[in-house]
């Protein structure tokens, strides 16, 4: 180890950024998530620099750095991007034994710069001494996901609470004990959620030995997105981790399970068209036993949960259990797809409302407005749609559709099987037919890529009825053709 990592207390600390542009701005936007004072010393500053100067947040001296700048400084950073002013500022520096800091320059330095995990007050500091600030920076985005945004609230709150602890319980063991069940426990949760008052209530009853604690545990419903697993959001990731218990949907991609931990039992209640099915009633009952027994619940779902996802009989059943549920978004299957082929939703002056329908009902005949989607500058999504599209075809078509408007089925959407195909209404049905469409599909219907100015993916295959050429008087989809392009 060249270098050997501590922190700096800059507490009323005086601190000298030697330089005035966009290099020096950095290092003052750092220095400024710290108590430090800071002077800048420059012929010459950015218009952040000036503004924060005005604001009285940093001092600026406006001339050329001088030796005995350095004086009474904790840290100086000569930031000038001149060398020669650099080394000026390192050499006085050294001189006065105050540590100094140049930018890319480590052979003029005494100190250099970690990558940084800012969750204060737990600060995360990543070094490559200089040899590769590329894995620096890779190590960063992962701890940066690893961590919740509000982590420090956490940290805080322990501070917040040492004095307490340690004349409540005197006992050192006891007391590691009981920091380890508060700090990744029940009330690390709540406190991560901000919920203030169940943390609370949490922390009276662990002061008291743990008497009148809540044995329940609690479920996340959590969206996991179209099925890449990039796709997922940091919270859901977060969440994963946490979770003693997985229960899963059909539609969630497997290789989301693998950034749960390993030793979470999974419990898999998906409903297959046609296959082995977990009726709603039995996964709610499920989740109530799971969660009543004291364990961390995720529920995963495909897409997003508040998306034809039944989040809301599922946590009906939580509340009435009296368990507490939370909602972790996800990205939905149409916003998937529509990203994979590179098709806006909406269009100004084009689509100026878009729908998310379902295409499939448990019971009753599927009753949509189909006025209203029929009409021009409106653009819809069908989920669950693939084994109703001649019905749905058919209706839109009798509402007064145009046989031309654009329809675009993505199946399998962000899975590596996944097929991409435009067609139009009154191909629909061939088309889900010839193409065999059967997987988990959205369709599409009005929106297109010469709308939008753009280019329709070569991914995207074309479908087209072949028709009988017009002079066969024989074929009766000529009569169908003679009607609609009159
Ligand atoms: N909550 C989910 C939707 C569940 S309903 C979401 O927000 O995405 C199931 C329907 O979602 C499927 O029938 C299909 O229409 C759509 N779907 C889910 N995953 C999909 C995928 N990877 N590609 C295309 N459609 C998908």
């Amino acid at each position: 180890m060249k270098y050997f990592p501590l922190f700096a207390d800059l507490e009323n600390a005086d601190v000298l950024v030697v330089g005035g542009g966009e290099q020096a701005a950095q290092k003052v936007r750092l220095l400024r998530k710290t108590e430090a004072r800071v002077t800048v010393v420059a012929e010459a500053v950015t218009d952040e620099l000036w503004q924060l100067g005005e604001q009285g947040a940093i001092w600026i001296v406006p001339r050329n750095f001088e030796a005995r700048d350095v004086e009474g400084q904790r840290l100086v950073y000569a930031a000038t991007g001149n060398r020669v002013l650099d080394a000026a500022a390192s050499a006085a520096a050294k001189a006065k034994g105050v540590p100094v800091n140049v930018v890319d320059a480590p052979e003029l330095s005494t100190f250099i710069m970690p990558a940084i995990v800012d969750r204060a007050p737990v600060t995360v500091a990543i070094g490559t001494e200089g040899a590769a600030p590329v894995l620096a920076r890779e190590i960063k985005s992962k701890i940066e996901a690893l961590l919740p945004a509000n982590f420090g609230a956490l940290a805080s709150r322990a501070q917040g609470l040492r004095k307490l602890i340690a004349r409540t319980v005197p006992n050192a063991r006891a007391r590691r004990r009981l920091w380890e069940r508060l700090l990744l426990g029940p009330f690390r949760r709540a406190v991560l959620s901000g919920a203030a008052s169940e943390a609370d209530r949490i922390l009276g009853a662990e002061l008291h030995g743990g008497a009148g604690l809540p044995a329940v545990g609690r479920v996340s419903l959590i969206g996991c997105g179209p099925g890449d697993p990039d796709l997922l959001t940091l919270k859901a990731l977060q969440r994963l981790q946490e979770a003693d218990v997985l229960v899963v949907d059909r539609l969630v991609n497997p290789q989301v399970l693998e950034y749960a931990r390993r030793d979470a039992e999974r419990i898999f209640v998906g409903k297959t068209p046609g296959g082995p099915t977990t009726s709603q009633a039995e996964i709610n009952r499920v989740l109530v036993r799971e969660a009543t027994a004291g364990k961390i619940v995720a529920r995963l779902k495909g897409g997003d949960p508040f998306i034809f996802g039944r989040a809301a009989e599922e946590m009906a059943a939580l509340q009435k259990a009296g368990i507490p549920v939370d909602v972790v978004p996800g990205v939905t299957a149409a916003h998937a797809c529509a990203a994979r082929v590179g098709l806006p939703v909406t269009l100004r002056e084009h689509v100026r409302q878009f729908s998310v329908v379902t295409g499939a009902t448990a019971d009753a005949e599927l009753a949509l407005d189909w006025q209203a989607l029929a009409a021009k500058g409106t653009a819809f999504a069908v989920y669950m749609g693939v084994g109703n599209a001649p019905f749905i075809r058919r209706n839109l078509l009798d509402a007064g559709a145009a046989p031309e408007t654009p329809v675009v089925i993505v199946e399998n959407g962000t899975h590596e099987n996944e097929r991409a195909v435009a067609t139009t209404l009154q191909d629909l049905t061939d088309c889900v037919a010839q193409l065999e469409i059967s997987g988990p599909a959205v369709i599409f219907v009005g929106l297109d890529w010469t709308d939008a100015g753009l280019e329709r993916p070569a991914a995207v295959t074309v479908y087209r009825r072949q028709r009988r050429p017009a002079n066969s008087r024989t074929h009766p989809e000529r009569a169908l053709t003679a009607k609609v392009d009159p």
